[in-house]
């Protein structure tokens, strides 16, 4: 694997143990590279962390990578660096702490958001869902935030997510909205999550889950990892994001004592 990279960096990398093969106990593999340490700021304190990034993706993803890239290696760089870049669904894992000899472990597992966790949009509550999970979690002497970068727009990717927001603004919902494209209201699939977290924790180890989501519950416990707690996790709601959260309300996620405002 990882043939991509020259062979002395890859050597290097496995001597310091940086990169190596993580099994589910489906049979999937993940190759995982990491740990990587990343200063963060909890805005909400106002203090700095370090967490271990990791990333993440599954084997057969990356294998398939490495064969094309064997085919072109004859090729142009430019077709190798547009297949990296396009490809693979690269997951990350962002620890706080040790999670080794703890169990109910604070978790978050968060759906990529480019709309919301980064460009800062309301239209949703993810961006700030992240930053509470992130102070949540810094609170604890350990804990973790998965972050899978497939899920846009609950995996439709982000060009038809803009074409679901155009949508919306016409009266749909968010789930309508996918699904008048054609397209699942809802295709994410956590249990990668569950691989990465049964390897990182204790054998036996709960986690708390952060989230409002029970799909996510479903996903993790049928992947092995148990889930002693879901604790709803509200933040940022606003006119903006109201009728979107009714929508996933009445999906089935539950937003714990705090009744949502009326739309
Ligand atoms: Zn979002």
């Amino acid at each position: 694997m990882f043939s991509y990279i020259d062979g002395n960096v890859r050597r290097l990398l496995e001597e310091k143990g940086k990169i190596r093969t993580v099994e589910g106990r489906d049979g999937v593999r993940l190759s995982v590279l990491g740990p990587i340490p990343m200063p963060v700021l909890d805005k909400q304190s106002g203090q700095e962390r370090i967490l271990g990034w990791y990333l993440f993706v599954r084997r057969t993803e990356l294998e398939e990578v490495d064969r094309i890239s064997r085919e072109l290696r004859v090729g142009r760089p430019d077709d190798l660096l547009h297949l990296l870049t396009s490809y693979m669904a690269v997951n990350s894992l962002l620890v706080h702490g040790q999670l080794q000899g703890r169990s109910d472990v604070l978790v978050r597992v968060h759906s990529c958001c480019m709309t919301g966790d980064v460009f800062g949009s309301m239209r949703c509550e993810c961006g700030p869902q992240l930053q509470e999970a992130y102070h949540r979690i810094f609170q604890e002497e350990a804990g973790a935030v998965v972050y899978m970068a497939s899920h846009e727009g609950r995996g439709i990717g982000l060009w038809a997510k803009g074409v679901t927001y155009l949508l919306q603004d016409m009266g749909q919902d968010t789930y309508q909205a996918n699904e008048s494209l054609g397209l699942p209201a809802d295709s994410r699939d956590f249990s990668d999550a569950a691989v990465i977290l049964a390897h990182f924790l204790d054998e036996g180890a709960s986690v708390r889950l952060l989230s409002n989501n029970p799909m996510k519950v479903e996903h993790l416990e049928r992947g092995g990892v148990k889930v002693s707690e879901r604790i709803p996790i509200v933040s940022g709601v606003c006119h903006h994001n109201i009728r979107y959260l009714h929508a996933k309300q009445s999906r089935g996620h539950t937003f714990g004592d705090d009744e949502l405002p009326e739309d």
